[in-house]
């Protein structure tokens, strides 16, 4: 089943400047590979480094703006702990993903952007970013050495289906046809779609008979109707506590906000909260409860309640707002004040919206894909990173799985046109 190309002008027709156009538009390419994030820059490298000649199409007037933002908080590109912690943060798609990030696991990702030029430091859990603390330097160096094996690619086009083998494109030019042996598909997710991965891509694979999962949130921020007294209390970070949502805990930060509260720490057990989870918080994790009760048994003396937390228990500014804000009315008890300082109920209006979540859960299911990450139903198509079924915490794991998802799509790709009979 083949879908028809789009034929509207694309958003873009207006504002685009014709470039000087030296693409041979009837060519046969042997692999186009849309999407230039992180996932489809991978792979167009392993196919010019197969001797392929590659096509890397993107939507957007530029490549990687996606993985840019990601280095506007320092680009944590991967994790180095032991394979099987990071692969545990996988969850269910650990498995399937396995092979694919042990191929190309968190020191091949150090030696892949050392070999890029970009010094590297690990931080003191693990994660691991560029010294620069930003993506454009890694950025430019990896563009120049796609230039350099010979990847050709065009921005504002945007992939709009199939006309039986070919690829239909929205260009400022008008709508393009493109001949290609195979074609990896690499759309990222569903979030920050102003970055351009806006899910749209998922109607044109449904419409292919491609089973898909629906988009969720992941690594999401949750929306608190704070009361007036939190004010004060915007922009502090909350540092020192344990999050725990179902089986999901964190001891990472996060930060109070106007519209609720976000940040590493939170992303972490969000998934868990967006299945249904209680959250609660741990305001003094190092501390059992009956050493927390212990400290409020003491004297209070004519100290106000809340001076006598602060004193006892030396919670400080953010961590004392929130015990208010959420434990209101306080119990008055020690026993009582022990045990909620240590599982406070966060009380909370859901997760933001998808489209400000750092990633999202759900894509391409995996019984769709082979072991190359081809389509089952489709050969020669290819699919890699965010827009594939998996989701897991911020801390490197999403840039790991999609430069090696990316890899591998790329791999897979070259080992089918050298199983093709030559070139037509
Ligand atoms: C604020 C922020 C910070 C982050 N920080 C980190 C971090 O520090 N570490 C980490 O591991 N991860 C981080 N991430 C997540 C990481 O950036 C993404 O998981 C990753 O970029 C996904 O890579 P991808 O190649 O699969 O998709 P994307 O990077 O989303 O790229 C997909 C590309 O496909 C293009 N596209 C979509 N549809 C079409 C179409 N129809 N035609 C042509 N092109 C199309 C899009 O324009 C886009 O450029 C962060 C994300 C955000 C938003």
């Amino acid at each position: 089943m083949a879908v028809s190309c789009v034929d509207a002008p694309s958003e873009m027709a207006e504002v685009a400047i014709r470039k000087e156009d030296q693409m041979d538009h009837k060519q046969l390419w042997d692999a186009v590979v849309i999407g230039g994030g992180p996932a489809g820059l991978m792979a167009a490298g392993e196919l010019a480094a197969a001797g392929h000649t590659v096509l890397l199409v993107e939507a957007k007037p530029s490549l990687g703006r996606k993985f840019l933002m990601a280095g506007k908080s320092g680009l944590n590109l991967t994790k180095d702990e032991p394979l099987d912690q990071l692969l545990a943060q996988y969850g269910t798609a650990a498995p399937v993903l396995a092979p694919m990030v042990s191929a190309f696991d968190a020191g091949a990702i150090q030696d892949w952007a050392r070999g890029l030029g970009q010094a590297l430091f690990t931080g003191s859990t693990g994660r691991v970013f560029p010294k620069q603390m930003k993506a454009s330097p890694l950025l430019r160096a990896w563009l120049s050495r796609l230039e350099s094996q010979g990847v050709i690619w065009k921005t504002r086009w945007r992939w709009t289906g199939w006309q039986g083998a070919d690829l239909c494109f929205d260009t400022p030019e008008g709508a393009e046809q493109i001949r290609t042996r195979s074609a990896v598909l690499a759309l990222g997710g569903a979030s920050w779609a102003r970055l351009g991965s806006d899910g749209a891509w998922s109607e044109i694979l449904a419409g292919q008979g491609i089973a898909l999962a629906p988009f969720k949130p992941s690594n999401a921020g949750l929306m608190v109707d704070w009361s007036p007294h939190m004010r004060a209390q915007f922009g502090q970070p909350v540092k020192g506590v344990k999050w725990q949502a179902g089986r999901s805990a964190s001891r990472g930060e996060a930060v109070i906000s106007e519209r609720g509260l976000e940040g590493g720490g939170l992303y972490t057990v969000s998934a868990a909260v967006r299945e249904g989870a209680d959250l609660h918080l741990d305001l003094l994790p190092d501390l059992a409860e009956s050493e927390v009760a212990k400290r409020l048994a003491r004297p209070r003396g004519k100290a106000s309640l809340t001076n006598h937390l602060r004193r006892s228990l030396n919670l400080g500014a953010a961590r004392s707002a929130l015990l208010q804000e959420f434990g209101r009315p306080l119990p008055q008890d020690p026993g009582g004040l022990a045990a909620l300082v240590k599982a406070l109920p966060v009380t909370h209006a859901g997760l933001r919206p998808m489209d400000e979540a750092i990633s999202t859960a759900g894509g391409v299911t995996w019984q769709e894909l082979n072991a190359d990450l081809m389509l089952e139903k489709y050969p020669g198509r290819f699919c890699a990173g965010e827009m594939l079924d998996w989701e897991a915490p911020t801390g490197g794991y999403l840039l790991t799985a999609c430069l090696a998802t990316g890899r591998w799509a790329g791999q897979g790709a070259a080992r089918y046109l050298a199983a093709q009979s030559p070139k037509a």
